[in-house]
C-alpha cells in the first residue's frame, strides 16, 4: 500500500515524498480513507504511530479541494484541539510540512505567552486553527475567533484532556461548533468518561484501534536494571558516561523529582534540563528547542510535559521511575524508536516498583529482559523495607508506652477525651 493508492492528491504526496515517508503507518492506512469519505472517527491510538499524518493529511485534501479565491480574509475551517502547548507547535509543525504545497494557511494557540502574536496572526487568516482548550475560549471571548464556518474538527489526546481537568472547557467549545461538520475524536485510552465525550462529539463513526502491543514497535530494544533508589542518579550518571553523544529523554514521575535529577547531573558536569508543569513557557520550549537541534543531550521529563513530544533522532529514553500507570510505559517507550528510528528504552525498578513492572509486562504481554551486570546490582539487603525496622531505642521507648497502658476496662470508663486540655492548676 502506498500514499497514492490511499487517493491522495499531488501536492500532499510530494510533501511526503520530501519527509522521507515511503508507506503508510497501519493508523494511516486505515483511517486515510474513512476520513477521506467525510466519515466521522473515533481514533483509539497514541503519538508516535503516525497519528498526525492520519488527520491533518485528509483535512488538508479536504480544505485543497474546496479551496476559495481568498480574496477576502480566510475563514477558520478546521480546528485541532490538543491538550499541551508542546503539542499544539508540533502538529502546527507537522501541517505545515504536509501543506507545504498546497497553499493551505495554519496558525497555533496556546496559552503561556503574549497573545499579541497570535491575535496578529488570526487577523491575517487562515484555514487550520490549532489551539489548547483555555487560549481558544479566550480568544473566543474576546472577539479575535468565530468557530461558525468549521467544517473538520478534531479533538487531541481526549484522556490527557480529561486528565489535566479540561472537560468543561471542551464541552463549552464543542456547544460552539456548527452542528454539520466532520468530527475526529483521538484518546491512547478508553475509559467510560472518553467513550460519552466521544458520543458527544462524533456522529455516525468508525472506530480505529492501533493497541499498544503494535505501538510499541518491535524496533524498541526494552530493558530493565533492577537497582535501589539510592543508587538510580549513580547509574544513570553511569549510562550517561557509557553513551555520552545519544540524545536522550528521562522520565521522572514528579517535577521536584525532575529537577533532583537535573542538579545531581550538574554536579556530574553532566548538561541537562528539565521540562515540567512548573517551569515557565519559555523555559520549557527553550529546552525542549536546544534538545531537539542536538545542542542539549540529555533531557528530564514528567509524563504531562513530555507526552507526544516528538524528537527525531531520540535514540534513549530512560525510566527513572517506573510510572505507576502502565499505559504511561508505553507512551513513554514510544518516544523513541518512532517511524522512522530504532530505539532503546531502559527502565529503574527498585524494591517497591516491582508492583508496577509486572502490570506493564502484562500490558505490553512481555517480559523485559533485566540487565543482570551493572555497578549497582540491586543487593538484597541494600534495599530499604517498606516498614522499617525499628532502632533499640525505639523498641525501648515502645515497650514502655506499652507497660504504662491504662488497662482496657479502665479506657473503657474513662470520659471522652477533650480535643483541649484545659491547664492544670498548678
Ligand atoms: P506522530 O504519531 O504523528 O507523532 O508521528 C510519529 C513520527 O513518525 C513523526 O516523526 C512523523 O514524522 C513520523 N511519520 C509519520 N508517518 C510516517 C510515515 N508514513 N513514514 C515515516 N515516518 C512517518
Amino acid at each position: 500500500m502506498t500514499f497514492k493508492d490511499l487517493g491522495i492528491i499531488e501536492p500532499i504526496l510530494l510533501a511526503l515524498k520530501e519527509e522521507g515517508y515511503t508507506h503508510p503507518t497501519p493508523i494511516q492506512e486505515q483511517a486515510i480513507p474513512i476520513l477521506l469519505n467525510r466519515k466521522d472517527l473515533l481514533g483509539c491510538a497514541q503519538t508516535g504511530t503516525g497519528k498526525t499524518a492520519a488527520f491533518t493529511v485528509p483535512i488538508l485534501q479536504h480544505l485543497y479541494n474546496s479551496r476559495q479565491d481568498h480574496k477576502g480574509k480566510r475563514k477558520i475551517r478546521s480546528l485541532i484541539v490538543t491538550p499541551t502547548r508542546e503539542l499544539a507547535i508540533q502538529i502546527d509543525e507537522s501541517i505545515s510540512i504536509y501543506g507545504k504545497h498546497t497553499g493551505i494557511k495554519n496558525v497555533v494557540i496556546f496559552g503561556g505567552v503574549k497573545q499579541g502574536g497570535q491575535t496578529d496572526a488570526l487577523r491575517r487568516g487562515t484555514d487550520i486553527l490549532v489551539a489548547t482548550p483555555g487560549r481558544l475560549l479566550d480568544l473566543i471571548s474576546q472577539g479575535f475567533i468565530s468557530l461558525q464556518d468549521i467544517k473538520y474538527f478534531v479533538l487531541d489526546e481526549a484522556d490527557q484532556m480529561l486528565d489535566m481537568g479540561f472537560i468543561h472547557d471542551i464541552k463549552k467549545i464543542i456547544a460552539k461548533l456548527p452542528f454539520k461538520r466532520q468530527s475526529l475524536f483521538f484518546s491512547a485510552t478508553m475509559p467510560p468518561a472518553i467513550v460519552e465525550l466521544s458520543g458527544k462529539i462524533l456522529g455516525n463513526h468508525e472506530r480505529v484501534t492501533i493497541k499498544p502491543k503494535q505501538a510499541t514497535a518491535e524496533k524498541i530494544e526494552q530493558a530493565v536494571y533492577f537497582v535501589s533508589k539510592q543508587n538510580k542518579t549513580k547509574l544513570l550518571i553511569h549510562l550517561i558516561e557509557e553513551n555520552p553523544n545519544n540524545s536522550t529523554l528521562v522520565f521522572s514521575r514528579t517535577k521536584h523529582g525532575a529537577d533532583k535529577i537535573v542538579r545531581f547531573l550538574t554536579k556530574a558536569h553532566i548538561k541537562a534540563a528539565a521540562i515540567h508543569g512548573n517551569k515557565s513557557q519559555g523555559a520549557r520550549q527553550r529546552a525542549l528547542g536546544n534538545f531537539k537541534k542536538g545542542e542539549l543531550n540529555i533531557l528530564i521529563a514528567t509524563d504531562i510535559a513530555a507526552r507526544g513530544i516528538d524528537v527525531e533522532e531520540l535514540s534513549l529514553v530512560i525510566n527513572y521511575d517506573l510510572p505507576n500507570i502502565p499505559e504511561t510505559y508505553v507512551h513513554r517507550i514510544g518516544r523513541t524508536g518512532r517511524a522512522k528510528a530504532s530505539g532503546i528504552a531502559l527502565s529503574f525498578c527498585n524494591m517497591e516498583e516491582k508492583a508496577y513492572l509486572k502490570d506493564i509486562q502484562k500490558l505490553i504481554n512481555l517480559q523485559i529482559p533485566v540487565i543482570e551486570e551493572h555497578p549497582f546490582i540491586l543487593d538484597k539487603n541494600e534495599e530499604i523495607p517498606l516498614v522499617e525496622k525499628p532502632t533499640k531505642n525505639q523498641r525501648k521507648k515502645a515497650k514502655r508506652r506499652v507497660e504504662h497502658k491504662p488497662k482496657e476496662t479502665e479506657s473503657l470508663n474513662k470520659p471522652k477525651r477533650r480535643k483541649f486540655y484545659p491547664k492544670r492548676n498548678r
